[in-house]
């Protein structure tokens, strides 16, 4: 039986003062079917680790370089979220995608750091709006997730999450069997690829995800929960989507 995950990316957005936020949530994370990340800005991950102690919200980071140290001047290794106290890191988002050119090749070599340093990788898969009008978002995913996944991928040292690039931070939602044509795809291409154990990946969705649409969204088949963006950021929106779940 997979277990819920509610994560939030915070992506460049917070500073200090939405520590408060972390502390308003810790009363709903407390519930015994649910897990709660937040992947906090790294400026911010070692203040949250401490915000969040005692409680069962677990804290990440955004990204890691895939090398170990050296000279990469801005980035931040696997190991250094480790030490800062987060235990996730999402690698492959389409921000990083876009933004930093990151291929597959990069995203799976992050997501081997990620596991050389005892971290869970979320690995961020999804088309654009162009890719699924012209009828390749399958295609699109399954290259996606065949490149960006390491063959040393368990479900215990990673989480998939489908986001499509179109549905992030627009407001607009697949429709429940979209979402589910791709959820359903991801895990049989999971269970070719690894056996009976591509049963225990979690697969989230993301992208637009709210408290009034979460509900009806983690009911569809092999949706084990969801990556926010904007609604993270403020408890009373994150504890209305942990509880839904
Ligand atoms: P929104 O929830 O703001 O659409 O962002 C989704 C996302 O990109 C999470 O990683």
């Amino acid at each position: 039986m997979r277990r819920k995950l509610a994560a939030g990316n915070w992506k460049m957005n917070g500073t200090k003062a939405n520590l408060a936020e972390l502390d308003a949530m810790k009363s709903t994370a407390e519930t015994d079917q649910t897990d709660v990340l937040i992947c906090t800005p790294a400026t911010l991950l070692s203040r949250a680790a401490d915000a969040v102690s005692g409680s069962p919200i677990a804290v990440g980071g955004q990204d890691c370089h895939a090398n170990a140290s050296g000279a990469h001047t801005g980035d931040i290794s696997a190991a250094m979220i480790k030490d800062a106290g987060g235990s996730h890191v999402i690698t492959g988002h389409s921000e990083r995608r876009v933004d930093h050119g990151e291929t597959d090749a990069v995203v799976a070599a992050k997501s081997e750091a990620a596991y050389a340093n005892d971290l869970v990788a979320v690995i961020c898969i999804g088309e654009s709006l162009e890719e699924r009008e012209s009828g390749k978002t399958l295609d699109v995913v399954g290259t996606q997730l065949a490149g960006s996944t390491p063959d040393a991928a368990t479900g215990a040292n990673t989480v998939i999450a489908y986001e499509p690039v179109w549905a992030i931070g627009t407001g607009k939602v697949p429709t429940l069997e979209q979402i589910g044509e791709v959820h359903d795809f991801i895990r049989e291409t999971l269970v070719e690829r690894f056996g009976d154990a591509g049963n225990d990946f979690r697969v989230l969705y993301g992208g637009s995800v709210k408290p009034s649409n979460a509900s009806e969204i983690f009911a569809v088949s092999n949706v084990d929960g969801a990556l926010v963006g904007g609604a993270s950021l403020k408890a009373n929106d994150f504890n209305g989507i942990i509880a839904a779940l």
